[in-house]
């Protein structure tokens, strides 16, 4: 999809130009946005953190008089934990979008940005459904159409019965305060324009000037995320339209440590991200080890990055730490990033602040940061590096019987009590080198 656009370039050189921009007249823009959503009888609501956000939704729900809310998938509202947060006030959250409701049903968490079920396979949601979906057909099979006409049978009646509905947003305009979501279900139109109140809530990061801005999105997202030529369903509202669709409508504009990521000159492009997830669906990490292992509400290189940026990093045992390690860095990510986010980049700054933080927690230096500085003092030096190699050859004697090594004594155990080492080579590459090559050579490599 990709291939047959001859500007797809451009379109990313544009896109990365558009969020710097934004980025950097942000306060401007947002209160641009407030001041046009409010001119059309929108409410606007600012939250510093997660706790106040959701005070606010459920403030709001409350104030609707309603006891349940239909919901547009949304990864800002999962990163506050808004479902969470709105049960324990009373309030019941109906997941729409199909791969949520079948990890809402399931009890379970996403594994993805775009398709959060996809650790699921047919037979599981029939399973799921026929446990936890009240009124499902016992004779249901696991086939996929029948699977998404029994989810539509179910969420139908929602939308009809439902007077709130919350919603995130892919986009904000500010010069005319338009909200955009971009799906593929229809069931985000249906949340948008059916009940009486509609809440939004909203990643400070997510507005741009202009809708020409608009343009340029519209054609990078749906190529990066679905493969698509153009995205099936892009809703687009402007406060509340007497008559027609929601009559309360309420933006709350999230900051949850958007702030912080945009005080760091190097991590701050974590922000341009337009959750496409083509990052995930290219990472050797990712395909490996599935979403769950990131432990972290945005997985892959994004989330390795999004995540500890957003929250912060508390030394050594915050999970948050080992996020940026969750690479190998062949900058695979960064070519499939339709806003050019140089991911690689931002995960190698990231470590640095992770190592840096850790410093600050500890006492005395950690047992890698010693053998990491004796590595260095070894290797400064012509002289010392090739005694060293000398000693790594008593290797050959310990993996003498297996050909490999498969007990060291601590602190090394650590590394040997998971796998072998390969016995170190009867030759080093520069004992060889000089060997063959003779001594005038011996600096060339
Ligand atoms: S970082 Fe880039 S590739 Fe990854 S989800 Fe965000 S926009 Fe898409």
């Amino acid at each position: 999809m990709v291939d047959e656009l001859p500007d797809w370039e451009d379109l990313r050189e544009a896109g990365a130009a558009v969020k710097a921009a934004s980025m950097a007249q942000l306060p401007g823009l947002l209160e641009q946005l407030e001041e046009r959503v409010t001119a059309r009888g929108g409410v606007v609501h600012w939250a510093r953190d997660a706790t106040e956000a959701n005070r606010i939704v459920l403030g709001l729900v409350r104030a609707a008089g309603a006891d349940e809310v239909v919901k547009v998938k949304s990864m800002a509202t999962q990163e506050i934990g808004l479902n969470e947060a709105l049960v324990a006030g009373g309030v019941t959250a109906v997941e729409t979008d199909l791969a949520e409701l079948i990890v809402q049903l399931g009890h379970d968490a996403p594994s993805h940005i775009l398709v959060p079920a996809i650790h699921r396979n047919r037979a599981e949601i029939r399973e799921i459904f026929l446990r936890q979906m009240p009124g499902v057909d016992p004779s249901l099979s696991d086939e996929p159409r029948e699977l998404a006409m029994a989810a539509r049978r179910y969420l139908r009646h929602k939308f009809l019965t439902a007077r709130v509905a919350v919603s995130g947003a892919n986009f904000a305009v500010a010069e005319t305060g338009t909200l955009g979501v971009v799906e593929s279900e229809g069931n985000g139109r249906m949340c948008l324009t059916l009940p009486e109140t509609l809440i939004t809530v909203m990643g400070i990061e997510k507005v741009v000037p202009t809708w020409r801005d608009l343009e340029v999105f519209l054609q990078l997202l749906p190529r990066s995320s679905t493969g698509e030529r153009m995205n099936p369903y892009t809703s687009t509202w402007t406060g509340v339209t007497p008559g027609d669709g929601p009559q309360e409508f309420h933006l709350v504009l999230l900051d949850n440590g958007r702030t912080a990521a945009l005080a760091d000159p190097v991590g701050r492009e974590a922000l341009h991200c337009i959750r496409c997830s083509a990052c995930l669906n290219v990472c050797p990490v990712y395909e490996r080890t599935g979403g769950h292992a990131y432990g972290s509400v945005y997985p892959g290189p994004i989330g390795a990055v999004l995540s500890p940026l957003l929250t912060g990093m508390d030394g050594h045992d915050d999970p948050n730490a080992s996020l940026p390690y969750a690479s190998s860095l062949c900058g695979a990510c960064y070519d499939a990033c339709p806003v050019k986010i140089d991911i690689p980049s931002v995960l190698v700054h990231l470590r640095a602040r992770a190592v840096e933080a850790d410093r600050a927690t500890r006492r005395l230096p950690s047992p890698e940061a010693v053998t990491m500085a004796a590595a260095a003092w070894v290797m400064a030096d012509e002289r010392r590096f090739t005694a060293a190699q000398a000693g790594g050859r008593v290797g050959r004697l310990l993996g003498r019987r297996q050909d490999r090594i498969s007990a060291l004594p601590p602190p090394l155990s650590g590394w040997t009590a998971s796998r072998d080492l390969p016995r170190p080579p009867r030759e080093t590459f520069r004992t060889w080198w000089a060997r063959t090559q003779g001594d005038g050579a011996r600096r060339s490599p």
